[in-house]
C-alpha cells in the first residue's frame, strides 16, 4: 500500500520528527530502536543495523550485526506523543547480514505459514479477543494488583472506574485505525475487554503487539496500570486471548457450508481435526508463562479439556452462532502473554496439517464438560491440556511437526530458556507455602 516516497512525505507533512523500528523478540517482547527523521531514507533503503546480540534468545556476539527492513505498510503515528515533532513507528523484519531473513524473527516464522496456506489457496483471518486489568500503581508509581472497583460483566460507571480509560484507549487505536468491534468491563473486578476487527494473519499479530502498548501508555495516563498477566490474582478469572479464525479462499470465507447440519464446513472440520492433534505443543507457545497455567482451571471460564462444540463455552474450542461470512472457530485456550506472531504461526500450521491430511476431529461435546465425572470423560475420550509449563514443554519437544513450524533456532532458543524459568520456580519458596506450612510446623 506505502511506497517510500510517501513514507516520505507523510514524515515531512505530519511533522514526524522521531521513527521508531519495532520488533518481537521470541518471548513476545516489543523492541525498538528510535531515528530522527535524519536517518529515514537509510532505514526505508534497509541499511539500519542493531546488536541482536543484546535481544534475549537472538543471536551471540559473534554474529551480532543484524538489519531492519520496515515494513511500509504498518507506517502508524503514536497519537499520545506529542503533536510536534510527532513520533511514528514502522514494525520490521529482521535480516542477517547476509541479507537472509533471519530464524529467530518470529514475524518470519509466521510469514512462512502464511505463504504456506497461501500456496494451498487460502487466507487465514484473525479476530482476537484481548483481556486485561487496570491497577492501581503505588507511590512509587510501580504496579500493585490493586484495585477499589466491584464491577463484573458488562457493568457500566459510575461502578467502573476504568471506564474513562477503556474509552481514552478506544479512540486512540481508532485514530490508529483499528476497527474496534466491543469494548466491556469483563467479569472480575478491574477487568476489561476491547475487540478489533478480524485480519489477515500477519496483521492481526502487528495489531496484538501495538494494541498491548496502546493499552498500557494510556492506561498510565489515567494513573493506572494495565497488566496482560494472565492470572494477576487467585480466586477471580485469569485474562485470556481468545483467537477467532477462519480461512479464506478468493475471498470466501470457506468455513461455512449452508448445507451441512451445523453449517460448519469439511475444511473447518479437518482445520480444528489439526489443532487439537497438536494443541498440547502449541500451549508452549500459547501459554507461555508459568502463571499461564493457573488460568487454565476449572470454574474461570477457561479452557482444561480438548474439546469442541457448538453452543457450550466450556471447551477449548468453540463455534460461535454466527454463520456465513462470520462463520469462524474460537480457540480459548491462549492468553495474552504469547507472542502473537509464534502463536499464530503454529495455529495456522496445525490447521492446514489438518486440511491436508483429512484429520477429523473428535465428536463435539455439548455438555458442561466440567458437570461430568472423571469415568464419563474417559468414555467419551476427552484428554486434558497440559497442567503446567514444565509439561507442555515437553510436548513441544515430543511434537517434531510443531519444532518444525518454529525452525530449530526459535524452537531451541524457546525451550532453553523456558526451562531455566520453570528451573527457578520450582526452586522459588511461594508465599502460599510460607502461609500454609511456616506456622504449623
Ligand atoms: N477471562 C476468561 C479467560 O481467561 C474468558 C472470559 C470470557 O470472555 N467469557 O479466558
Ligand atoms: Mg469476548
Ligand atoms: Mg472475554
Ligand atoms: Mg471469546
Amino acid at each position: 500500500m506505502y511506497t517510500q516516497k510517501d513514507i516520505i512525505r507523510m514524515v515531512e507533512e505530519e511533522d514526524v520528527e522521531f521513527i521508531r523500528l519495532q520488533f518481537t523478540d521470541i518471548f513476545g517482547i516489543l523492541k525498538n530502536v528510535a531515528i530522527t527523521k535524519s536517518q529515514l531514507e537509510k532505514a526505508l533503503a534497509n541499511q539500519c543495523m542493531f546488536d541482536g546480540s543484546s535481544i534475549e534468545g537472538f543471536v551471540r556476539i559473534e554474529e551480532s550485526d543484524m538489519y531492519l527492513y520496515p515494513d511500509l505498510d504498518t507506517f502508524t503515528i503514536f497519537p499520545w506523543r506529542p503533536q510536534q515533532g510527532k513520533v511514528a513507528r514502522i514494525i520490521c523484519d529482521v535480516y542477517c547480514v547476509d541479507r537472509k531473513p533471519f530464524e529467530g524473527d518470529p514475524r518470519y516464522v509466521l510469514r512462512r505459514a502464511v505463504k504456506e496456506a497461501q500456496e494451498m489457496g487460502y487466507n487465514l483471518n484473525v479476530g482476537p479477543e484481548c483481556e486485561f486489568f487496570l491497577f492501581h500503581t503505588d507511590d512509587y508509581g510501580r504496579p500493585t494488583t490493586i484495585s477499589h472497583e466491584h464491577a463484573g460483566y458488562f457493568d457500566l460507571g459510575p461502578v467502573d472506574l476504568g471506564e474513562n480509560a477503556r474509552r481514552d484507549i478506544v479512540l486512540t487505536l481508532e485514530e490508529m485505525g483499528y476497527e474496534i468491534e466491543a469494548s466491556h468491563h469483563e467479569i472480575a473486578p478491574a477487568q476489561h475487554e476491547i475487540d478489533f476487527k478480524y485480519e489477515p494473519a500477519l496483521h492481526a499479530a502487528d495489531n496484538i503487539m501495538t494494541f498491548k502498548l496502546a493499552v498500557k501508555t494510556i492506561a498510565k495516563r489515567h494513573g493506572l496500570y494495565a497488566t496482560f498477566m494472565p492470572k494477576p490474582k487467585a480466586d477471580i478469572n485469569g485474562s485470556g486471548m481468545h483467537v477467532n479464525m477462519s480461512l479464506s479462499k478468493d475471498g470466501k470465507n470457506i468455513f461455512c457450508d449452508e448445507s451441512s447440519q451445523d453449517g460448519l464446513s469439511q475444511e473447518a472440520r479437518w482445520f480444528m481435526g489439526g489443532l487439537m492433534k497438536h494443541i498440547k505443543a502449541i500451549t508452549a507457545i500459547a501459554n507461555p508463562l508459568v502463571n499461564s497455567y493457573k488460568r487454565l482451571l476449572p470454574g474461570y471460564e477457561t479452557p482444561v479439556y480438548i474439546a469442541w462444540s457448538a453452543t457450550n463455552r466450556s471447551p477449548l474450542i468453540r463455534i460461535p452462532a454466527e454463520r456465513g461470512e462470520n462463520t469462524r472457530i474460537e480457540l480459548r485456550s491462549p492468553d495474552p502473554a504469547a507472542n502473537p506472531y509464534l502463536t499464530l504461526a503454529v495455529c495456522l500450521a496445525a490447521g492446514l496439517k489438518g486440511i491436508r491430511e483429512k484429520t477429523d476431529p473428535p465428536a463435539s461435546v455439548n455438555q458442561n464438560l466440567f458437570a461430568l465425572t472423571e469415568e464419563e470423560r474417559r468414555e467419551l475420550k476427552i484428554d486434558v491440556l497440559p497442567t503446567n509449563l514444565k509439561h507442555a514443554l515437553s510436548e513441544l519437544k515430543k511434537d517434531s511437526f510443531i519444532c518444525s513450524v518454529l525452525g530449530e533456532h526459535i524452537c531451541s532458543k524457546y525451550i532453553e530458556a523456558k526451562e531455566r524459568e520453570w528451573a527457578h520456580y520450582k526452586a522459588s519458596i511461594t508465599d502460599w507455602e510460607t502461609n500454609a506450612y511456616l506456622e504449623k510446623y
